[in-house]
């Protein structure tokens, strides 16, 4: 039997999903679904954009306002819609590829505006839906189809750059760690500016299945095994550091927002004369 908050936000008619046994996607779209539930939002006050990728089908399943767009470019539709709405609680679904290589420019600035979406970016480590090329945060030395020797890249840190450019909310959670991940996702869409959350999690098909990662069990294990929270990683030395990452909070500093300092320039047009 589909669990109430199945049927009340998922688009029966869209399902079952197309995602391989053992992806996590399942498990941090729900956490996204159980955030918006929690905090009582109005599904009509919802809009929920996606590019292209695994992830981004996630869109389709579910029943808010939604749109499905291109590669990389979530984030320029999302703008668009937040300032035709500003009331609207707009939410990205993008993947590491699609939001930090196709869409990276769009990522970094949608940062320094501060504007108003909460972006949550699954980072599964490669591209699974166009065959497991390496991505940005494929870990350096780790195979893809495009990497069979391995990948000489060194992998983005995306919290890191998100705080840099300017967003005001970063937190990073795992699909393992689904309770600490929908209450990041919970606190990301209260904040008043762009929120972004990193969600690790496995692709089991093209990135386990290339790196010799096991079972699906072995991939949830391993994420559960690597993420280490804030307090507990200073303790640990350079070496313990290897192959682990850090989950939490990692900024909360709310600043001025992009869509009202837009109305108060349109404001003190009016006030002028101007329209
Ligand atoms: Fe999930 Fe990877 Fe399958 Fe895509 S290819 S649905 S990311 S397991």
């Amino acid at each position: 039997m589909p669990s109430n908050i199945v049927k009340k936000y998922y688009r029966s008619n869209t399902l079952p999903h197309i995602w391989c046994h053992g992806c996590g996607n399942g498990i941090v779209t729900r956490c996204i679904v159980k955030a918006i539930d929690a905090l009582g939002l109005d599904k009509n006050d919802v809009c929920v954009v996606s590019g292209i990728g695994c992830s981004s089908r996630a869109s389709g399943y579910l029943d808010f306002n939604t749109l499905h767009t291109t590669h990389g470019r979530a984030l320029a539709f999302a703008t668009g819609v937040k300032l035709a709405n500003p009331k609207l609680h707009v939410i990205v679904i993008t993947g590491d590829g699609d939001s930090s290589a196709i869409g990276g420019n769009h990522l970094i600035h949608a940062c320094r505006r501060n504007i108003d979406i909460t972006t949550i970016v699954f980072n599964n480590n490669i591209y699974g839906m166009t065959g497991g090329q390496y991505s940005p945060t494929t870990p350096t030395g780790e195979k893809g189809t495009t990497a069979p020797y391995g990948n000489i890249d060194p992998n983005f840190d995306l919290c890191s750059l998100a705080k840099a450019a300017g967003a005001s909310y970063v937190a990073r959670g795992t699909a393992y760690g689904a309770v600490q991940l929908q209450k990041l996702i919970e606190n990301g869409l209260k904040n008043k500016g762009f929120s972004f959350i990193e969600a690790i999690t496995a692709c089991p098909t093209y990135y386990g299945r290339k790196n010799k990662k096991g079972s699906v069990v072995n991939m949830m294990e391993l994420v559960r095994d690597s993420a280490v929270v804030n307090n507990a990683w200073e303790k640990l030395s350079d070496e313990q550091k290897q192959g682990k990452f850090i989950v939490g909070e990692f900024y909360n500093e709310p600043r001025p927002e992009y869509t009202e300092q837009y109305d108060k320039i349109i404001a003190q047009y009016r006030k002028e004369g101007g329209l």
